[in-house]
């Protein structure tokens, strides 16, 4: 059986990345390599499309000449007998995003359609060099669109995939490749809808595409190939020295995830569960070290704690109201708006008059307030966060949570929930209260 391999931004930043990434790739029978865009590039494909809206052809046009040197470069480096024709289709794809990009900058508008298109190219270059390097290196490697075989709905920038359809035609393009001890190497984040527009699955999204692919093909395992030795005890850019965490259930991985462990897409477990695949998070610059494996049965931790995430800049709405005092049916209504505006929340407490819950995505929040204000008071409290403690022991030791609050000092808590599952606590508080409160709880648990 095959395994999926794949590997992020920075483990594909530049030809001693790629060089790396062609060693441990070497290692595997046949697998299944999907690739992220060159580091940094997804950033600025955003900043391009950004230029466009704001009629900034001539800007846009020359950050994407240096895209190209910058592709055209690394694609020389790491290539020898399919050197010319790489070029060539990194150019070819180029051509047409100089085309597109000029054209969404003389209409001064750019859909989320069109930031998919936009914003794919990184992938679709970064994996066509890939699989050449890959070539030239002596391994059987053949590249496959990634946006013919990834079929998702149309729901742009962050799209949901079918995995139904999706598996048909991995079955179909990517297996017999597989079967023949071939390596097969595909462009994360990236796919399309059924009639064919393309899409991505949202920032960070390879991993779920590594995932997923995974679940097709019923892979042997998934392994995420990044910059750190896997999952940490906390965020390395909050935490100085945080531990690497040797074993994950999913749920506890799931639970990190959402909580804005970066190093895994929240989606990428999903995929994983329903074919139990166990998924292992490696460092591509220390290839022979045993990172974080992530399974159905994996020995609960050995601390009393997992690990911790946090997540920066979310916004508290309270939403009060006195009519609310018994009145059944308020939360459907309360939550029926969010729901119209497409507006996840992650925490959510209730007393008898009001409800106040955490929003990250704020971009329809003006219109979720507006409706609320029809039946309720609302009020905000942005530059808020949450942080999320994590670990199976939690259910079965009722005294680590009056360990977490207490570790957590005069820190000033916001708001403080525990849900059903006992896998989490989760803290709200000032955004500027994170580095100090991560800090404590650290210490007291790891
Ligand atoms: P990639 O480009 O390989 O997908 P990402 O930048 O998406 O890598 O994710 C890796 C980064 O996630 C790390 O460099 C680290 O800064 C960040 N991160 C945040 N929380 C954690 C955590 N708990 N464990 C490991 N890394 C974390
Ligand atoms: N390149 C995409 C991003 O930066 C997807 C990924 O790397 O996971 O969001
Ligand atoms: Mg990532």
């Amino acid at each position: 059986m095959s395994v999926v391999m794949k590997f992020g931004g920075t483990s594909v930043a530049d030809p001693d990345a790629i060089e790396r990434l062609i060693a441990i790739v070497r290692k595997e029978r046949a697998p299944v390599v999907v690739v992220s865009a060159l580091a940094k590039v997804t950033d600025e494909l955003v900043a391009v499309a950004g230029l466009a809206e704001a009629g900034e052809a001539v800007r846009a046009a020359a950050a994407l000449q240096q895209q190209l040197d910058r592709h055209l470069a690394v694609a020389t480096a790491v290539t020898t007998a399919n050197r010319e024709q790489t070029l060539a289709h990194v150019r070819a794809e180029f051509d047409e995003l100089i085309g597109l990009v000029h054209a969404l900058a003389v209409l001064r508008e750019v859909s989320p359609r069109s930031l998919d298109a936009v914003l794919s190219i990184g992938e679709v270059v970064s994996s066509r060099i890939v699989a050449a390097a890959l070539a030239d290196h002596g391994v059987p490697a053949e590249w496959i669109d990634a946006r013919s075989v990834l079929v998702t709905d149309a729901e742009h920038n962050g799209a949901a995939p079918d995995m139904e359809a999706t598996r048909a035609r991995v079955q179909a393009s990517v297996v017999p490749h597989t079967a023949r001890g071939g390596t097969v190497v595909l462009g994360g984040f990236v796919g399309s809808t059924g009639g064919g527009l393309t899409t991505t699955l949202g920032r960070g999204g390879s991993d779920y595409s590594a995932a997923i692919f995974g679940a097709s093909i019923g892979a042997r395992e998934i392994q995420i190939w990044t910059d750190v030795d896997g999952m940490l005890t906390a965020d390395p850019r909050v935490v100085p020295k945080p531990r690497l965490v040797p074993r994950l259930t999913f749920a506890e991985a799931s639970e990190l995830a959402y909580f804005g462990a970066k190093v895994l897409h929240p989606s990428t477990i999903l995929p994983a569960v329903d074919r139990n695949i166990p998924v292992r998070i490696l460092n591509s610059r220390r290839p022979d070290n045993p990172g974080t494996l992530i399974a159905a049965d994996s020995a609960a931790a050995g601390g009393p704690l997992a690990a911790l995430a946090c997540k920066r800049d979310v916004t508290v709405v309270d939403i009060t109201s006195t009519r609310m005092l018994m009145a059944h049916g308020f939360l459907r209504r309360l939550f029926e708006v969010f729901e119209r505006f497409k507006t996840a929340v992650d925490v959510v407490t209730t007393s008898e008059v009001s409800v106040s819950v955490t929003v990250d995505d704020t971009r329809r929040l003006d219109a979720v307030v507006e409706n609320l204000q029809h039946f309720a008071e609302v009020s905000l409290e942005p530059e808020m966060a949450i942080i999320c403690a994590v670990g199976e022991n939690l259910r079965s030791d009722p005294t680590l949570f009056a360990r977490a609050v207490t570790s957590l000092g005069c820190v000033p808590l916001r708001l403080v929930s525990q849900a059903a599952s006992r896998r989490n606590i989760t803290f709200v508080l000032r955004d500027g209260d994170v580095p100090q409160a991560m800090a404590q709880l650290h210490e007291a648990f790891f």
